[in-house]
């Protein structure tokens, strides 16, 4: 692949998760994904058309807002993300990654990105392993979707081994689905409580409250 994306999807919506909820933003959905979790809600991420950079850039254009987001699948798995970033950054976007962590990331994205790592539980089924938790180093915010077979010692396994790698990440704990239940926010209070000393947050999805579970939102 030369200059160009397996592009899924581009579309604007208003930021659902994490610290940016409520921000304007520009979706780029990359296509193809390394895992395939069980509880993901982008299956459709495998179909895809190719993009250029300057293709990509025309497209976020359209929409008049400085906020991008790059998603999938997995957008590390796209050989030239840094050059298209690079462009982003010289025309002054501010750019958001999410990854699953198990790739290695650029030293320039850590810089110039903020960068959203998952850590996954048992239920996906691909446990993140000590290598991508290292890798977590970098994050501006780490993701955990649990469900109700994950325990919360794998939970607390997880967060004592991040300890040792981050510095002042948040990390957010997100039931599988986005639409936490009482047991959940009671269950992310009961581990926040053990581990007081990191940012600890419960994850929820606002669009699925707002538009419903449904894709381009
Ligand atoms: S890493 Fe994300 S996109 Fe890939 S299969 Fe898992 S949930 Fe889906």
């Amino acid at each position: 692949m030369k200059d160009e994306f397996k592009v899924n999807e581009v579309y604007f919506s208003v930021q659902g998760e994490g610290c940016n909820a409520g921000r304007p933003t520009v979706f780029i959905r990359f296509s193809g994904c390394n895992l395939s979790c069980y509880y993901c809600d982008t299956k459709y991420h495998k179909e895809g058309s190719l993009f250029t950079a300057k293709q990509l850039l025309n497209e976020i254009k359209k929409f008049k807002v400085k906020t991008v987001y790059l998603t999938g699948g997995e957008p590390m798995l796209q050989e030239n993300l840094l050059k298209l970033v690079n462009l982003l950054k010289k025309k002054n976007y501010w750019v958001e990654i999410q990854t699953n962590s198990t790739i290695n990331i650029p030293p320039y994205f850590a810089y110039s990105t903020e960068l959203l790592m998952d850590i996954k539980l048992t239920s996906s089924g691909y446990p993140s392993s000590k290598e991508d938790v290292k890798r977590c180093r970098e994050a501006d915010k780490i993701n955990m979707v649990f469900s109700d077979e994950d325990t919360d010692a794998e939970i607390c396994k997880y967060l004592n081994l991040l300890e040792k790698n981050l510095s002042f990440a948040r990390v957010y704990l997100t039931p599988a689905g986005g639409m936490p239940k009482p047991k959940d926010v009671e269950r992310v209070k009961r581990i926040a409580e053990k581990f007081p000393h990191l940012s600890i947050l419960l994850g929820f999805q606002l669009q699925k409250y707002i538009w419903g579970d449904k894709r381009g939102v």
